[in-house]
């Protein structure tokens, strides 16, 4: 039973369409069940259920046979969203016979619905003319299908008949809202390296080149496959020979070269067509019956993966030329994807991986770059080229815009650039309340460009630089040096506004790519601090190269992440004065700067006091604090609606936080994407946080809100709010507020609203 779920799972995982994946279904289904009928019902628009694939019924009845909802034996599967078992299907009181499909023969009845993100996509149905019930096995086995192939078949739905993609004006991609704002433009793929699936479909003019192209990373991996035989000769055996010798023999012309060739001709750049030939061979292996030759399948899609590699490199030589309008769209974005774009050019950004607090949607709020995230089922691979909108706000990508979509969102751009433009005569202003309770905005960096837009937007200091961003920009780990060379430069710009500079936090979401850490339990293992203790040669040398960068400017604060315990903090508090004292034995004339801790997982949220007695001041790491509050992965989509950063959970956490270490006298800032939330932001000040840290983007806003309102409008506010009991109604209740004092156009609260269906 599982091999066949096995093999039928991964044969539909690897079908081209929906139509193949539903015929690929219904065959492999009724075959393993040895019953004479399988069908699959989707839902159609008109909710109705349509017959969309069958082995067994009548192949002419196929997209005519439709059932409302509790209509028919499959609408009363969908409504109830639990299976339906019987030997005798046409005594059932619901039952509705359909003659075009010649099911009059078929006495029982299996139906269980397919069910996908609490939605009934289907209905699964085997039928036979024997009048029994399908065994309990049966029964469990169509369910184990249908629960594994929903997935599959949602994201064959939602990105529709892939070929007609440009063709189809306003497909609509859903995913989370990432950085808000919207972008019009074209549409370039980043593909992860030696990825098979993930080539895009690119159409080139230069045959000859991309010919070229193909030969030459032919020739380099027989060359490495020759080399790797002779320095194994001695160890080979026979089989393993004749292996190595057939590996080479289908790179030959005559083989897979000569038909990637005969695509490459048909106007293909040689990646797609590399990537589709060895995906057809892959497929037609895995199909195979015989064990030994469907395991020749990923033989062949190493092979294909090697020659990609190759490709992949001499077409990065040849410099890439991106669009005035980028829109950056991958699988799973990096730092260095985004750093690889012109500034002026990199106008949106669409992953299909990550979530709203995933770090590549931070560095693409800092930098003001309208992003969605998790946008699961977006074919970016044939997305190259084609005209993209972006909407931020709603978390929605449209490929191929009509004139109306397109227009629409030309207005919402518009009239974000008149805010942006209107907010600026408030940038050299106090952020205060109307009467007067002063609040200090600072700017959460890691790039030079956010560092300048940070300061062209009158920060008055740095609450949270990412020392990670710049570790994460190089093939190695930066010398003391080349680290203090950084740390100065960013020193120099805001001088003297103080800089708060993190410790390595790296683990979670962010790796460095010359040290990987593979974990099972990424955000529960070692990350930031952790990982940093555990190698106090790199904490030392990042410590000194802070502590040298900050000579003669004196405005350096260090901070220290993850940390979850009090020996943590002692120890990386004794390493920093070790390394303040070597330097002053070394002659540099350092000053002890203040150092902080960071409250980002609840542990120290009961250990607030412990923390304030050691160290300088406090920063709530809004971000982390949420996914570990509600359990929750701040990088995973699907459960993206579950991350509420007002929670009732997470406002008494914060709540409790700034209370006990105001009893302690110690500053508490917020440095979480929290803090740039014009609306949290009134409640943070209600609460007592002596500063917000927050992305550069939204620091006019924030400021322009905070300086409309009072301290008994924010602290009835914060009272309103913390009788409520879930995070919905929080939203409501402060989206209203902001109506009702006339805030509305800071925050955009539905950017479809009036765009047409
Ligand atoms: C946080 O967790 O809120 C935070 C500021 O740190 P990061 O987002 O870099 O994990
Ligand atoms: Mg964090």
């Amino acid at each position: 039973m599982l091999e066949s779920l096995r093999r039928i799972v991964q044969e539909v995982n690897a079908a081209a369409s929906l139509g193949d994946v539903l015929n690929i279904i219904v065959a492999r289904v009724r075959s393993s069940m040895n019953t004479e009928v399988c069908s699959v019902y989707l839902r159609n628009d008109q909710q109705e259920y349509v017959l969309m694939a069958t082995e067994g019924l009548r192949a002419e009845s196929i997209g005519k046979v439709a059932m409302a909802k509790s209509q028919g034996l499959v609408g009363v599967v969908a409504s109830r969203e639990e299976p339906l078992n019987l030997d005798d299907a046409a005594s059932h009181p619901k039952y509705q016979y359909f003659p075009e499909t010649g099911e009059e023969l078929f006495n029982s009845f299996l139906g269980v619905p397919i069910v996908h993100n609490r939605q009934v996509l289907g209905v699964l149905v085997v039928q036979q003319e024997t009048k029994r019930r399908f065994d309990e096995a049966e029964e469990a086995f169509l369910v184990t299908m249908s629960a594994q192939l929903a997935g599959v078949i949602a994201h064959a739905e939602a990105t529709g008949g892939l070929a007609d993609i440009g063709q189809r004006a306003d497909a609509r991609f859903l995913g989370v809202a990432g950085a808000p704002g919207v972008a019009i433009g074209q549409c370039v793929v980043v593909s992860p390296l030696a990825d098979l699936n993930a080539v895009p479909v690119q159409r080139v003019r230069d045959i000859d080149q991309e010919l070229q192209f193909l030969s030459e990373s032919l020739d380099a991996v027989k060359h490495d496959i020759t080399k790797l035989t002779e320095k194994l000769e001695t160890h080979l055996n026979k089989e393993e020979r004749i292996l190595f010798d057939a590996y080479l023999g289908m790179l030959d012309d005559a083989s897979l070269g000569g038909e990637v060739a005969d695509k490459i001709r048909s106007g293909f750049s040689a990646q797609y067509a590399w990537s589709q030939v060895i995906l057809e061979h892959v497929a037609v292996f895995s199909r195979m019956e015989d064990a030994y030759l469907r395991e020749r399948a990923s033989d062949v899609r190493d092979l294909g993966s090697r020659v990609l590699a190759y490709l992949q490199q001499s077409s990065s030589l040849a410099e890439r030329d991106y669009p005035e309008r980028t829109i950056l769209a991958g699988e799973e974005l990096t730092a260095s994807n985004l750093g690889e774009v012109p500034v002026d050019k990199l106008a949106g950004i669409v992953s299909l991986r990550g979530s709203s607090n995933s770090h590549i949607a931070i560095l693409a709020r800092s930098l003001g770059i309208p992003t969605v995230m998790g946008a699961v089922d977006l074919p970016f691979t044939h997305l190259e080229g084609h005209t993209l909108v972006v909407d931020g706000y709603r978390g929605a990508v449209y490929s191929d815009p009509s004139e109306r979509v397109r227009s629409h969102y030309q207005e919402i751009l518009n009239e974000d650039k008149q805010l942006v433009a209107s907010l600026e005569s408030i940038k050299d202003l106090p952020c205060e309340t109307v009467d007067r309770q002063r609040v200090e905005l600072w700017v959460n960096t890691g790039l030079v460009a956010d560092a300048m837009l940070s300061i062209e937007r009158g920060a008055e200091g740095v609450g949270l630089y990412r020392t990670e961003i710049p570790f994460m920009l190089r093939d190695r780990f930066p010398s003391e040096e080349e680290q203090r060379q950084v740390y100065r430069q960013q020193l120099e710009a805001f001088a003297p506004r103080p800089v708060t500079m993190r410790t390595l936090d790296i683990g979670g979401d962010k790796a460095l790519p010359y040290f990987p850490i593979s974990e099972d339990n990424p955000f529960l293992g070692w990350r930031g601090i952790r990982v940093t203790l555990d190698h106090p040669e790199i904490f030392l040398s990042q410590v000194r190269a802070m502590l040298k960068a900050s000579e003669g400017l004196n405005n350096l604060r260090i901070m220290l992440p993850m940390v979850s315990n009090v020996p943590e903090l002692e120890v990386a508090l004794m390493l920093i004065y070790r390394a303040y004292d070597e330097l002053l034995e070394e002659s540099y004339k350092v000053k002890m700067p203040p150092v902080g801790v960071m409250i980002e997982v609840p542990a120290a949220v009961y250990q607030v006091k412990d923390f304030a007695e050691r160290v300088d001041f406090l920063s709530v790491g809004s971000n982390d604090l949420t996914q570990y509050l509600l359990a929750v992965d701040r990088n995973n989509p699907r459960v993206a609606d579950l991350y509420h950063s007002l929670h009732p959970a997470v406002l008494k956490a914060l709540v409790t936080i700034a209370k006990d270490a105001r009893s302690e006298n110690v500053p508490v800032s917020i440095c979480g994407e929290l803090a740039g939330d014009p609306a949290a932001a009134m409640l943070l000040v209600a609460m007592g946080y002596n500063s917000l840290s927050m992305n550069a983007t939204n620091l006019l806003k924030v400021k322009s809100v905070l300086r409309a309102v009072s301290s008994e409008q924010v602290h009835h506010l914060l009272k309103d709010v913390m009788t409520l009991s879930d995070a919905d109604s929080v939203n409501r209740r402060l989206e209203s507020a902001f109506k009702r004092a006339g805030l509305s156009r800071v925050m955009r609260f539905d950017s479809e609203a009036g765009l047409p269906n």
